[in-house]
């Protein structure tokens, strides 16, 4: 699994939240994604954050 944040992202800080291990989030700019493949491990958890994404910013391939 590979994850993207688009444009779309408020900085919420949702994402890092829920995920801290995938997403990071910057004093300033949007979140970002920290690893370049999502751990099996980790799935789950990356798809909450993406349902839990008030803009549906989270890009899951
Ligand atoms: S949950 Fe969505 S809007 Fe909030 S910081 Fe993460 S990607 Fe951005």
């Amino acid at each position: 699994m590979k994850v993207t944040i688009n444009d779309d992202c408020i900085s919420c800080g949702l994402c890092a939240e829920i995920c801290p291990e995938v997403f990071e989030m910057p004093d300033e700019g949007i979140a970002i994604v920290k690893v370049e493949v999502v751990p099996a491990w980790l799935e789950d958890k990356v798809k909450e954050a993406c349902e839990s994404c008030p803009t549906e910013s989270i890009v899951i391939e």
